[in-house]
């Protein structure tokens, strides 16, 4: 009887230790994870496999993903990581993909747009305006050069051309090149 209690107890101590190890886990990772998000281009380009800059965080957080997938990050956002992260330094795997050595935008050519809206749905930032079989156009400003839009259009009328001159909403990508 003695025994069972004893059992008891230390069951429900081991129990609580791990109740109690479980969230400071979860919490350890998730800032981590903030901190390596914080070091991504935020294209959310998907190009490292993962739904955007944060999943891939996430999964570098939890050692489910190397720091060499960000092709839009480049060799310096892979060396930022490593430096975090007190890993060895590595390039960019192109298994991932190559960018351009230029900050692009996409760029819609109206008079073949037939306002299927595709493009509007595959954009992970809102940058592209257009209403049902109306003209569709991408606000440069916050275009991320992700490419994602370009896929699904289908009569081909996106293309990604240079940036603007000045244009300032990728200062990550701009420093990883
Ligand atoms: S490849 Fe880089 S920029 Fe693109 S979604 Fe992944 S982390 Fe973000
Ligand atoms: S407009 Fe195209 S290239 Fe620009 S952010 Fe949207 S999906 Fe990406
Ligand atoms: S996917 Fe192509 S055709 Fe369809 S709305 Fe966008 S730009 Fe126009």
């Amino acid at each position: 009887m003695v025994a069972a209690l004893l059992i008891t107890a230390a069951f429900a101590a081991c129990l609580g230790l791990v109740l109690l190890w479980l969230p400071a886990t979860q919490r350890r990772e998730d800032i981590l994870a903030e901190r390596i998000n914080e070091l991504l281009p935020q294209t959310q380009c998907r190009r490292c496999t993962f739904d955007g800059c944060l999943p891939y965080a996430t999964a570098i957080a939890r050692g489910e993903a190397g720091i060499d997938q960000c092709p839009p990050g480049g060799d310096t956002t892979a060396a930022a990581l490593a430096t975090l992260l007190r890993r060895e330094r590595r390039a960019v795997d192109p298994q991932y993909g190559v960018m351009p050595v230029y900050p692009a935008v996409a760029v819609i050519d109206e008079t073949t747009c037939i306002g299927c809206t595709k493009c509007i749905q595959a954009c992970p930032v809102d940058a592209i305006v257009g209403g049902s079989k109306l003209m569709h156009t991408v606000i440069a400003a916050d275009c991320t050069g992700c490419e994602l839009c370009i896929p699904p259009c289908p009569v081909d009328c996106i293309d990604m051309r240079p940036a603007p001159a000045g244009m300032q909403q990728f200062p990550p990508l701009m420093a990883a090149r």
